[in-house]
């Protein structure tokens, strides 16, 4: 197979080396695909978000917290969708994303939508293009938080025909990180209590990340941890 793949993952750290390289450091979401990557491999790498500022993140006192949050990738990583769906419903983390996703269009939509919309399950390491079940593998091995909205006849049309079908693997995969972090956006806001980050003090959020252990603490964006560590 020769189609072009693409993983998806957080630059957690830049370093300059004496020789004027420039070292990343990138944490992965998933089990990287090793048969494609190795020491020496040429690489291109883009981002997957361009941050935007349609949130409205310039309009209140704590504006400046609101574009960190998400100039520093904050709501893209598995471990804060994680803590969010814990916070949320500790016997089942991901029982708010799957019904806000309920609650959404269904990505695919064009004029063959048809029937409830449901959290239809994306595969992050398999590239098959036909026959994918989303019962097929046991609930333990999927890719946790990892769906996007379709209508019963788009989500009946992936199942029979494949992902490929209607869009690249690529874009699915997009798509899915997109829903995941705008819900934990979302969630996270208003379990503190705000309509917008932009009216969030920033300990607020820091004693929930706190309450969460070192690690959630650690994903703040530096300002934060400096303040309130
Ligand atoms: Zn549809």
């Amino acid at each position: 197979m020769n189609e072009a793949k693409a993983v998806a993952g957080t630059l957690s750290k830049i370093m300059t080396l004496a020789d004027g390289t420039w070292r990343l450091q990138i944490d992965l979401h998933e089990k990287p695909p090793f048969d494609l990557l190795e020491v020496h491999q040429e690489l291109a790498i883009s981002r997957l978000h361009i941050p935007t500022d349609g949130t409205g993140v310039q309009n209140g006192p704590y504006s400046g917290m609101a574009r960190e949050l998400y100039r520093t990738g904050f709501f893209n990583r598995p471990a804060i969708w994680a803590a969010i769906g814990t916070t949320l419903n500790e016997g089942d983390p991901e029982k708010a994303f799957r019904q806000r996703l309920s609650e959404e269009k269904c990505w695919l939509k064009d004029s063959r939508c048809e029937g409830d919309v449901v959290c239809a399950h994306v595969s992050l390491t398999e590239t098959t293009t036909r026959g994918e079940r989303v019962g097929a593998h046991g609930t333990a091995t999927k890719a946790r938080f990892s769906a996007v909205p379709l209508c019963d006849w788009h989500h009946r049309k992936q199942h029979e025909k494949g992902y490929k079908h209607f869009d690249t693997l690529d874009s699915w995969r997009k798509a899915r990180l997109q829903y995941v972090s705008d819900w934990a956006a979302d969630a996270l806001k208003a379990w503190l209590g705000f309509d917008h980050w932009y009216n969030c003090p920033p300990g607020d959020l820091a004693a929930w990340a706190a309450e969460q252990g070192p690690d959630i603490f650690g994903m703040l964006p530096t300002v934060i941890r400096q303040e309130f560590s």
